[in-house]
């Protein structure tokens, strides 16, 4: 069995994969797909120490500072369910897609998220050529372009201040009758002058000139036809999804589906870890991935060495 089983190999499960090793015990990490989400980012702006670098770039340096350790690294590989030790101090088994099973006495869950998509037409065609889904990470490239953000909520509101403190234009686009945005967000939002709020409206399609994005059509839900928007970004904040449908009923998880962790990484079961996206912490990004997952590492080596001796 391994001392540290970590499951998702996006930068949490680098992070805690590589802290783990160093502490020289038995670690393995089970992953869908290494690299994560920032397999599908193209341009990387915000990686503290280095200026730029691109999704595949990282991973394939991730995936080496993994190697310089004996860490065991299996890719391709989805878990399908976690049972909990009988007892503490016990193994926990994480049963694999193709029918495996793992044994260890720690797992770190960071199996991450991904983002709600409006599924329309265009969307998926202009994802990076003007669609996103991350302002921390893309809005410095619409400076004083024309933008829209896609959903009222707490995270499009946040978003559409964000970015009208950097673009030209913001148009705020919410399906229901009014947005749901905390009030003191809706106020701070109401006082910027180059923000426009359309409410009951569907977004139906990306428009794009084979190469970028140009515009976007909504449907005014109110019987008031279909309109056109030009512009050069649209940012999709309708959700963000944690890979969690797996762990529904034998860990403690939000509403939301996020894992609930303390600052250590500790879930509601003792021995389990959890960091990055997956889990309750704030700010959805690479840095704090890593350093999430380098904390659930540590607090799992904790763990081990507090064990009774067998
Ligand atoms: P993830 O990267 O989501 O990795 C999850 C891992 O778990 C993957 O290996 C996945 O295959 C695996 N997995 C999932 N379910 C299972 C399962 N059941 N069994 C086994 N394995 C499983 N952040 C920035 O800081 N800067 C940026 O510029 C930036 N740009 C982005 C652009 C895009 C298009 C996207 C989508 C995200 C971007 N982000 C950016 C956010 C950043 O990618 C995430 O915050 C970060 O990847 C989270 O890391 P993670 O390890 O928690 O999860």
């Amino acid at each position: 069995p391994f001392d540290v089983l970590v499951v998702g190999g996006g930068p949490a499960g680098a992070g805690a994969a590589i802290y783990t090793a160093r502490k020289g015990i038995r670690t393995g990490i089970a992953a869908e797909r290494f690299g994560g989400q920032v397999l599908d980012t193209m341009s990387i702006e915000n990686f503290i120490s280095v200026s730029r670098t691109e999704g595949p770039k990282l991973v394939a340096q991730m995936e080496q500072h993994v190697a310089d350790y004996s860490v065991d690294l299996m890719n391709l590989q989805r878990a399908d369910r976690l049972v909990p030790a009988a007892h503490e101090g016990g193994l926990h088994e994480v049963q694999l897609a193709d029918g495996g099973t793992l044994k260890a006495r720690t797992v770190i869950l960071s199996t991450g998220a991904r983002w709600r998509q409006m599924n329309v037409p265009g969307e998926e065609a202009y994802r990076n050529k003007g669609v996103t889904y991350c302002p921390h990470c893309d809005g410095p490239l619409f400076r004083d372009k024309r933008v829209a953000v896609i959903g009222g909520g707490n995270s499009g509101v946040e978003a559409a201040i964000d970015l009208a403190g950097l673009v030209a234009h913001v148009t705020l686009i919410e399906y229901a009758g009014e947005l749901r945005a905390d009030a003191v967000l809706q106020r701070k939002l109401a006082s910027l002058p180059n923000v426009r709020v359309v409410t009951s409206a569907l977004t139906t399609e990306v428009v794009g000139d084979g190469d970028r994005v140009v515009g976007l059509r909504y449907e005014d839900r109110q019987g008031g036809g279909v309109h056109q928007v030009e512009l050069e970004g649209i940012f999709v904040q309708i959700g963000l999804v944690p890979n969690t449908e797996w762990l529904q009923g034998t860990i403690a998880l939000t509403p939301r589906g996020e894992i609930e962790v303390d600052d250590r990484g500790q879930t509601s079961l003792p021995g389990v870890f959890a960091a990055g996206d997956v889990t309750t912490v704030p700010y959805k990004q690479i840095v704090v991935a890593m350093g999430e997952g380098s904390k659930a590492g540590l607090s799992a080596f904790d763990y081990l060495i507090r064990l009774p001796v067998e």
